[in-house]
């Protein structure tokens, strides 16, 4: 529950990071971006080996007892040991104990996060032993004493000169080392020998093969292969997850994981061992003896960690969670993640979008509390993850649990959303926001009296300290006369009664009481074309409440809107809306809450101005519509671009003649209620930064956004009006 103690201390924490290491990180996010969007763009099979890859997940995880046990059967038929750690202080006994049989005095290991989730570098070195990362990320974390900010790149957030720093304040070299060669070639050399004087080396695992006991470490440093076959002793550590059944399974991951993490067709090394290796040994302190001359036998022993994943197996939502095969493309594409990087939006171990779902999965809901909020729910990512995981609904889903007791009803709200927070009871402001209609009700009948209220600079206060809403913020300003209310006021009207196409026309709360005139203009731009138009009851569609984790309410809302369309559809209405958001639950979320209605209601509903789009297409004559007058800066929004609608308003846009530019900013920051929240508001605006770059130039243009959201955002960043495509094209007269 969020206090405003708390609130502040998390403002403070990113703000913080985005002045120090938000800038690194979105540098070199963008360069893995652009490599991953050629890479994926540019390959024919992308779309189906990601099919190919999800259900080779889905059946592994599926059959994972009867895996673990065949892989244990080719582990020991090879020589090797399979430990299955119940957890991490069972991994790390099981691990220690190997390396004191060995006496060993040090162990040399490559990147692997599932050894930093158990901690196995504490446990060793409490244990008197030597620990030396040899990935050049991990090693600068390790002498810096830093904790990983990005699954594939651990020291994503460190520019090469505070590399340098790092490395030349630790080990004072004659010379201070400056340029990336210089720096990779000393680490080099220093590592190479803690490689060679190492007793055990320490391995992940990409992949494990059941079928052979073959594991697959995917690297760019070469480091990996060296530590697992230089000493005698290899101790691989890996996640159950990463079982498949064989090699023939292995190669669409192959293909697909090093595109999908930093944009490379193949990593630089692909490496196969299945140990024991038989490698000859090295001594290292009689060079000149004979390979094979190194001391004992080869050992291997391979440590799966279950540490919360069996429960997560048996757990519907978040079993999901197991199918990620850790290539940072959810962190990546998130803007947040972009400008304030892994050390706010993540848990101990893992960040990024999908760090929700392992923080809770291994350490609990609360293990993702802190940062779980970061998620706005824009669904970018799941357009870049490999295996195609609903990483935005495991972070709803966690948000759901972590809310508690079940959400209050609108009397309820009205009752006791006004009084401060009280320990044990649901965020008043999730609470806030998650009941938008009830406000947007109240704000409109009240109106212009509400209006004034909620900018009376008082009354802002109250609301900052009370329910953590940025007085930096405008509020909605409410219309009195609602959508429904215009709407009514023009029957008896009857208009394209007889025509071909009947459209339902889905009054959104913000469209019904808040952008009435984008409502207006919708109406009159189907009338135009010849469509009948009705407007539906205004309901919230439970986009406001799932985004505050209210799944129950959200589903409440869902049932309550497909009730309200069904007769429409019955009637062989199409349903069109104006909010993105709103049409993304159309066509994605009600899924899940209203499976029986949903295929029906997902097919024939349509953004408005892909409807446009398709009327224009089929004859609809373009000339009754407003014609070029002024140039246009566009903006879409990340759920049109998510479902693959945006086009649509370019193209008609382009087809009626407007000069259309178009942002390439892919997030706005704004996110529905996140940029509203105290806590989030500074990022919202670093975040809308790249929409100012983008627009900067550009203020001869009529301003344009599709969602609610991105015009709220351009309004404050360039205190200018901004509308919607359809207000563009709608003809003036009623
Ligand atoms: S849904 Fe959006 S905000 Fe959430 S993790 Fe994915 S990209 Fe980030
Ligand atoms: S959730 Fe998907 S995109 Fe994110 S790290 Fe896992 S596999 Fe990659």
């Amino acid at each position: 529950m969020s206090s405003q103690r708390e609130r502040r201390r998390k403002a403070e924490r990113i703000s913080e990071l985005l002045e120090t290491e938000g800038p690194v990180v979105n540098e070199n996010v963008s360069l893995m971006n652009r490599g991953r969007y050629d890479a994926t763009e540019n390959f024919d099979e992308y779309e189906d080996l990601r099919d190919e890859v999800r259900a080779i997940k889905e059946e592994a995880i599926a059959d994972l007892p009867n895996l673990l046990e065949t892989l244990r059967e080719s582990v020991e038929r090879n020589g090797g040991n399979l430990y299955l750690a119940a957890d991490a202080a069972d991994a790390n006994r099981y691990i220690t104990t190997v390396a004191d049989e060995r006496d060993a005095e040090s162990v040399v290991k490559s990147k692997s996060m599932t050894t930093e989730e158990i901690e196995v570098n504490d446990a060793l070195e409490q244990d008197g032993i030597d620990v030396w990362e040899t990935d050049l990320g991990e090693f600068v974390l390790q002498i810096a004493d830093e904790s990983p900010s990005h699954l594939v790149g651990p020291s994503l957030h460190k520019s090469r000169s505070d590399v340098a720093a790092v490395v030349n304040e630790v080990f004072e070299p004659d010379e201070p080392l400056e340029t990336a060669d210089e720096l990779t070639a000393f680490v080099r050399d220093h590592l190479g020998e803690r490689i060679q004087g190492a007793d055990i080396g320490m391995t992940g695992a990409n992949f494990v093969l059941a079928d052979s006991g073959t594991i697959t470490l995917i690297t760019n440093e070469g480091n990996a292969r060296k530590s697992a076959v230089t000493p005698n002793t290899h101790i691989a550590v890996a996640g159950v997850e990463k079982v498949i059944p064989g090699a023939e399974e292995l190669q669409p991951f192959v293909d697909l994981i090093a595109k999908s993490a930093t944009g490379q067709a193949i990593t630089q090394y692909v490496s196969m061992l299945t140990p024991p290796v038989e490698t000859p040994t090295i001594d290292f302190e009689k060079p000149d003896e004979p390979l094979g001359s190194g001391d004992d036998e080869r050992e291997f022993h391979l440590v799966l960690i279950d540490n919360g994943r069996l429960d997560m197996r048996d757990d519907d939502q978040l079993r999901e969670t197991l199918y990620c095969i850790r290539c940072g493309a959810c962190a990546n594409s998130c803007a947040n993640f972009q400008h304030v990087g892994g050390h706010a939006f993540g848990g101990e171990t893992y960040t990024g979008g999908i760090a929700t779902g392992w923080e809770a999965g291994i350490g609990g809901e609360e293990a993702a509390e802190d940062f779980n909020d970061l998620c706005t729910g824009c669904s970018r990512c799941v357009n870049a993850c490999p295996v195609k995981i609903d990483i935005p609904w495991i972070n709803t889903v966690v948000r759901d649990r972590l809310n508690g007791d079940a959400m209050p009803s609108e009397f309820e709200f009205l009752v006791e959303g006004l009084t401060p927070d009280a320990e044990g009871s649901v965020d008043i402001q999730k609470r806030l926001f998650g009941n938008f209609e009830t406000l947007a009700k109240l704000g409109s009948a009240t109106a212009p009296l509400s209006n004034w209220m909620t900018s009376f600079g008082p009354a802002r206060k109250l609301m900052d300290r009370f329910v953590g809403i940025a007085p930096e913020r405008d509020l909605p300003t409410f219309q009195r006369e609602t959508l429904v209310d215009w709407f009514d006021s023009r029957r008896p009207r009857a208009p394209n009664a007889t025509a071909e196409r009947k459209v339902v026309l889905y009054p959104d709360i913000y469209t019904n009481y808040v952008l009435t005139d984008r409502g207006k203009a919708a109406v009159r731009t189907l009338e135009a074309l010849g469509v009948h138009v009705e407007l539906s009851t205004p309901k919230e569609s439970g986009r406001a409440p799932l985004s505050q984790g209210m799944i129950q309410t959200a589903t409440d809302h869902a049932e309550n809107v497909t009730d309200d369309l069904e007769p429409y559809l019955d009637a062989g209405f199409d349903v069109v809306a104006i909010e993105p958001s709103d049409l993304a639950m159309f066509r994605s979320e009600y899924e899940k809450f209203v499976p029986s209605h949903y295929d029906r209601l997902a097919e024939n509903s349509y953004d408005v101005l892909e409807y446009v789009y398709g009327l224009l297409e089929n004859g609809a004559k373009k000339d009754v519509l407003a014609s070029s007058t002024t140039p246009v800066a566009y903006h879409s929004h990340c759920q049109q671009r998510t479902l693959g609608v945006e086009t649509y308003t370019e193209a008609v846009l382009d087809e009626l003649g407007f000069d259309v530019a178009t942002s390439e900013s892919e997030c706005c920051g704004m996110a529905g209620s996140f940029g509203y929240k105290s806590e989030y508001y500074d990022l919202s605006m670093d975040v809308g930064e790249d929409l100012r770059d983008d627009f900067d130039g550009e203020t001869h243009r009529q301003f344009v956004a599709s969602g609610t959201s991105c015009t709220e955002q351009l309004e404050a960043l360039f205190a200018r009006e901004v509308i919607h495509p359809i207000e563009l094209i709608a003809p003036e007269n009623d």
